[in-house]
């Protein structure tokens, strides 16, 4: 392959979970003409494991996944295979209290639900959600796929772009996805700066099992050092994703099984009873990296490479696969009307739609970090009046339970579950 050079309307950096749903997306709608590539440093995900064996230990990761971005999966025929695996979230309860404090008192409760029997979001682990979608990609006849290596230099032109890879590679393009992730190659290559802030944090991962039944029921307890959420998964298991400061998380995932898991059990909600560890702990850096445009020459980003949020409400991928339903939406249309995908018009009308949402958002997520991981008595007060508030004014929460939901504002159509 070395040297060659292939034309394509569009090249997307960056095979997670949002640049592959991206590509999937692009196979379906893109019209019979469409071609694309997608590059991925590592080689592409794998699951044909799990596919023979769904039973087996899981890898600690799971998401809480909108109704919104179920909308998007089911367009594309894979929700089917995952819901087995998706246990709805029918209850939130949100408490705010000391490490050591004897009671975790709820001070915000909300039913899970948007609509009657139908819930705003799911829980579901990593390997559930990947698999089908991974299996998909390399089934994407308008799709080809460089894996094992990485993007190296960008020259953008007015008609095209030009992607070089390190293997020597070179691609045309109408139009480069940036969908890398928050330490974004296309970004920096594209001159975008971004607004940046290093929390400290570290968020913890891990799977267990409930001495109880958890009903649907997810918590999330905000303490000194930042929320504790219990997120519910099929089988009365648990994804707990948990902040602590950098070098205390390190320590806590260094503690052996018995020590770690009386770590997760002073934190727990004793109306769930007590936990036992169902899998491996992870620890992951927390940041948050936010573009200051999603746009350049032929250039566009998604995901975590546009904006890479604070985990506390379970928004990063979920924002990312608006992302994905808003460009695909824009470039569909700009493709039928004959028009360059390309080109200002559709990169503008894309920034326009993502752009303040993203900001809002990551925004947000960061505000609520800073006032929740914060011990002051007078914040703590404030925070327990605002709480007890929201709780009393059910068209609050209606609007918050919602916004979870993905459905408030200009829901891209892939998101209402509908075909371009
Ligand atoms: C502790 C924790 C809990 C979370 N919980 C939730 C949750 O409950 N719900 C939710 O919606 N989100 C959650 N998130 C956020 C979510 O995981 C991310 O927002 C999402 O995975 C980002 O996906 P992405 O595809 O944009 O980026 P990434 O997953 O980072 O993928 C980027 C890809 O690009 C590749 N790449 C990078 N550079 C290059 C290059 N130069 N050339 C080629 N390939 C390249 C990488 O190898 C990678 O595969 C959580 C995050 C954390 C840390």
């Amino acid at each position: 392959m070395s040297g060659t050079n292939q034309n394509k309307d569009v090249v997307t950096v960056g095979g997670g979970l949002v640049g592959a749903v991206g590509a999937l997306c692009l196979d379906k709608f893109g019209g019979q003409n469409f071609r694309q590539a997608l590059i991925e440093r590592h080689t592409l995900e794998d699951y044909s494991d799990f596919e023979q064996n769904p039973d087996k230990k899981s890898s600690g990761r799971a998401y809480a996944l909108s109704e919104s971005s179920r909308a998007i999966l089911d367009v594309l025929g894979l929700w089917d295979d995952m819901k087995a695996f998706a246990q709805p979230i029918q209850e939130v309860d949100i408490s705010d209290s000391d490490l050591d404090s004897p009671f975790r008192p709820v001070f915000l409760n909300f039913s899970g639900e948007i609509a009657l029997g139908k819930v705003g979001a799911y829980i579901i682990e990593h390997e559930p959600l990947a698999a089908p979608i991974y299996k998909a990609l390399r089934q994407a006849s308008s799709l080809e796929i460089f894996e094992g290596c990485q993007l190296k230099t960008l020259d953008q032109k007015p008609d095209f772009i030009q992607l070089h890879l390190d293997d020597g590679v070179s691609l045309t393009a109408s139009l480069c996805i940036g969908a890398d992730g928050r330490g974004s190659k296309v970004r920096s290559l594209a001159e975008i700066k971004t607004i940046t802030s290093d929390y400290d944090q570290d968020g913890i991962v891990v799977t267990v099992d409930l001495s109880q039944p958890h009903d649907g029921k997810a918590v999330q307890h905000f303490l000194p050092s930042g929320p504790f959420a219990i997120l519910p998964l099929p089988g009365d298991r648990a994804s707990l994703v948990w902040t602590e400061e950098r070098g205390k998380a390190a320590d806590m995932c260094a503690l052996d099984d018995e020590d770690f898991i009386s770590e997760v059990n002073l934190r727990f909600s004793p109306k769930l009873g007590t936990a036992e560890l169902a899998g491996p702990r992870k620890h992951f850096p927390l940041s948050l990296v936010l573009a200051r445009s999603f746009i350049a020459e032929r250039v566009v980003l998604i995901g975590d490479a546009a904006h890479g949020v604070h985990p506390l409400a379970g928004q990063g991928m979920n924002l990312g696969l608006r992302d994905v339903a808003a460009l695909v939406e824009v470039i569909v249309e700009t493709k039928r009307l004959g028009l360059d995908v390309g080109g200002n018009v559709a990169l503008e009308r894309y920034q326009q739609w993502r752009r303040f949402d993203g900001v809002t958002s990551a925004l947000a997520m960061d505000g609520l970090k800073r006032l929740f991981s914060n011990d002051q008595a007078v914040l703590r007060e404030l925070r327990g009046f605002g709480l007890r508030l929201v709780d009393r004014l059910p068209p609050l929460k209606e609007f918050f339970v919602k916004e979870a939901a993905g459905i408030n504002g200009d829901v891209p159509l892939l998101m209402q579950g509908k075909s371009l």
